[in-house]
């Protein structure tokens, strides 16, 4: 290394040093007690959120707060109905995280083993691993003093711009509010699968005020291949860049189906929960979507994403109605994906934390270390 290198990085570390909750610690020096506490808290969402198989107003949220000497990593588990988690199954599983794992080690750096045990722990449960997963990765990248992107070796520039959903309503009113306050976005998420008249109405209602790309979530909606691919030739006349999971995620077959003759990438997001799902669906979809609360956390979507460009998909990363912990933990593997969904703190109208901005809709990551978030008040009054 130059000196002159030499001195700025010094000077980089010692800058990120001085940050609240982080610094450097001597090598081989990596031993203290883990602990961990939990809170329970109701993101409210702007509007009730409907999609094909059902409609909410908020969503369950544990908050989760890891800490190792005088260093705190900060973790969120979302519990929309149809993942099967509730807060009780989160708090019940936290607990015997900080119990039955915890307790076994001192080393934080020990992430694989540690994130392999709470795994081991339930067969599901994913938005509780990730919760524990999503903390423990803040929490090593504040001891490292760096931001996650980076250790993973992304360019921070490289990010897609998210999309912004604009969720299904009976109202022509309320999509049209919807629609006007999305003015800012360059991608809109519409969710589908409400059937054709339902369907082309969302569509028609927005083209008429916005000329921004649309990206397609049928949610599983459309019953039959030549029903989901005559909507799909219809769609693709009208400035859509791609269709997310048009049929129950059961049928594989169908999927491949409608790929094959697709003039838009068709995307998994249902059928793919984890990366043992991966290899299967390869060849009757064009991608995955990823979301933490499905994978049960950054570890393994790092995976799932060099995975699928082994096999030739396309990354996608996804998000649920989610705080800035859980959103900002995804953006940093935004560099490696084609296309992001991380709107989930915007379409809460009480975000607890700050972290992951967007300028003009493009995802922007901060160089804070770790997942780069920070609470709006003290954890213990969240
Ligand atoms: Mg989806």
């Amino acid at each position: 290394m130059l000196r002159r290198d030499f001195i700025r990085t010094s000077a980089a570390l010692a800058a990120a040093a001085a940050l609240p909750g982080c610094g450097q610690i001597g090598m081989g020096d990596y031993s203290g007690d883990l602990t961990m506490d939990w809170r329970p808290y109701t993101g409210q969402l702007k509007y009730s959120f409907t999609i094909a198989t059902y409609s909410r107003t908020f969503t369950p949220l544990v908050l989760v707060r890891l800490r190792w000497r005088d260093f705190v990593g900060y973790g969120e588990a979302s519990m929309p109905q149809y993942l099967g988690e509730s807060t009780d199954s989160v708090t019940a599983f936290l607990g015997r995280v900080s119990s039955e794992v915890l307790p076994r080690f001192k080393d934080p750096f020990l992430m694989d083993d540690i994130l392999s045990e709470v795994d081991a722990l339930a067969e599901r449960n994913t938005a509780a691993k990730a919760a524990v997963d999503i903390a423990l990765h803040d929490l090593v990248g504040k001891i490292l003093a760096r931001p996650w992107w980076q250790i993973w070796g992304y360019d921070a520039t490289k990010t897609p711009c998210t999309s912004y959903t604009i969720g299904y309503d009976e109202s022509d009113d309320v999509v049209n509010e919807k629609i006007e306050e999305a003015s800012w976005t360059k991608v809109v998420k519409v969710k589908l699968g409400m059937g054709e008249e339902k369907d082309k109405r969302m569509i028609n209602l927005i083209r008429a005020k916005l000329d921004t790309v649309i990206c397609v979530d049928a949610n599983q909606g459309w019953k039959s291949k030549e029903e989901a691919l005559d909507m799909i030739y219809w769609l693709s006349e009208r400035n859509v860049s791609f269709i997310e999971q048009p049929m129950a995620k059961e049928k594989i077959d169908d999927a491949a189906w409608i790929t094959e003759r697709s003039p838009l990438p068709v995307i998994a997001d249902e059928a793919c929960q984890r990366m043992t799902d991966i290899p299967r669906l390869a060849g009757a979809y064009d991608g995955i979507n990823i979301k933490l609360m499905k994978c049960t956390g950054m570890r393994e979507a790092h995976k799932m994403a060099d995975m699928a460009s082994g096999l030739g998909m396309e990354v996608m990363l996804g998000c649920m109605t989610e705080t800035s912990v859980a959103v900002s933990a995804a953006a940093q593997l935004s560099p490696a994906a084609k296309w992001a969904d991380l709107d989930g703190n915007i379409l809460l109208s009480n975000d607890c934390f700050s972290g992951m901005r967007l300028t003009d809709g493009k995802i922007t990551l901060n160089s804070l270390p770790g997942i780069g978030v920070e609470p709006v008040k003290p954890f213990e009054e969240l």
